[in-house]
């Protein structure tokens, strides 16, 4: 397998935080019209700027992201956004993404019918142009106040015919448990909306059993510390509840002291169900390929393993079961084509 090959096969990335992934060339500009001072003034030093090699904590990794949501305040620069990181992703062959973000962090330049329907928009004139799929996970966040949350879910439910698929719950886990958000979770459920909940990842196996047991999560964020109890690894397993797991962001967070060390090849070989995604391209440096090379390269996966791992992305979208078959159909045939 070679680098080339892995940007060949038809791709899904379901774990990516829209306000992690701007082209840093659109930041420049957005920051002129906005009239928003940058840390630089040029791609190359922006990008190491709000590039996080190193954080000690997923709190100040994400302190990063202050940087980027400076420049995302009016609806046509969310617009433009994720317009573009479509266009990217589309470029890299990803066939279907769900794209991340939390409305609430834009409210102070549009309502937040203006936050949800910017994106969209930006999404659907992508997937015109490349035919990826683009879709919408709205996040609440720990940090915020859970009525908060309840209306990010209420908003997610009122755009779920329009493009967004799933209620997350994102932001610094340690000492701001999930339960707390138990109600935006049940609103959503039980208006047929699927969720995720970024679990295992600032926190512990206790963090992963709320998410799931508490919240209802049908996927969770992560779960790299799912290891920390055998009894969860078995409930995880049986229930079939993907994992969507991010390497390289874990080596910037502290999650774990090395590529090496990530728990990824023990799941793999107790038959979960693992997707790889880059949570964030700009922040964390990353593409989906890059991904994909690193387990490779870094972590021993073979091809029947990063095939298995890109038919586990498509499988475990939160995409209407006609629609996810005749895409799995098409991806099933491409990856036997290439072989
Ligand atoms: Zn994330």
């Amino acid at each position: 397998m070679n680098r080339d090959l892995l940007w060949r096969l038809p791709k899904a990335e379901l774990h990516v935080h829209l306000d992690g992934s701007i082209r840093p060339q659109t930041m420049i500009e957005l920051a002129r019209e906005q009239g928003v001072r940058l840390p630089a003034a040029d791609p190359e030093a922006l990008k190491r700027a709000v590039h996080v090699r190193h954080a000690r904590s997923l709190e100040e990794y994400l302190e990063r992201y202050q940087i980027t949501l400076s420049v995302m305040r009016t609806p046509a620069a969310l617009e433009r956004i994720a317009y573009e990181f479509l266009l990217d992703a589309a470029a890299e062959n990803l066939r279907y993404v769900e794209v991340r973000y939390c409305p609430a962090l834009h409210a102070d330049g549009m309502s937040l019918v203006e936050a949800v329907e910017a994106p969209l928009a930006g999404l659907r004139r992508a997937e015109k142009e490349t035919g990826a799929l683009g879709r919408l996970i709205i996040c609440g966040l720990r940090t915020l106040d859970p009525k908060i949350s309840l209306d990010l879910a209420r908003l997610a439910v009122d755009y779920r015919r329009d493009g967004v698929v799933a209620f997350d719950l994102a932001g610094a886990e340690r000492g701001h448990p999930a339960a707390a958000h138990a109600r935006a979770f049940e609103y959503a459920l039980s208006h047929g909306l699927k969720c995720t909940c970024h679990a295992g990842e600032g926190d512990g196996a206790h963090s992963i059993w709320q998410a799931l047991e508490i919240c209802g999560a049908h996927r969770i964020g992560h779960g790299t510390r799912l290891y920390e109890d055998p009894e969860l690894e078995g409930y995880v397993r049986e229930r079939r509840i993907p994992l969507e797991v991010c390497l390289t962001s874990n080596v910037h967070t502290g999650t774990v002291a090395s590529l090496e060390e990530h728990p990824v090849r023990r799941y793999l070989d107790e038959g979960m169900v693992v997707t790889l995604n880059t949570d964030s391209r700009l922040v964390d440096g990353t593409t989906l390929t890059d991904e994909l090379w690193a387990a490779h390269t870094r972590l021993g996966l073979g091809r029947k393993e990063i095939e298995r791992i890109i038919l586990s992305g498509f499988e475990s979208a939160f995409l209407p079961e006609p629609e996810k078959e005749s895409l799995l159909a098409e991806v099933r045939a491409e990856l036997e084509a290439l072989r």
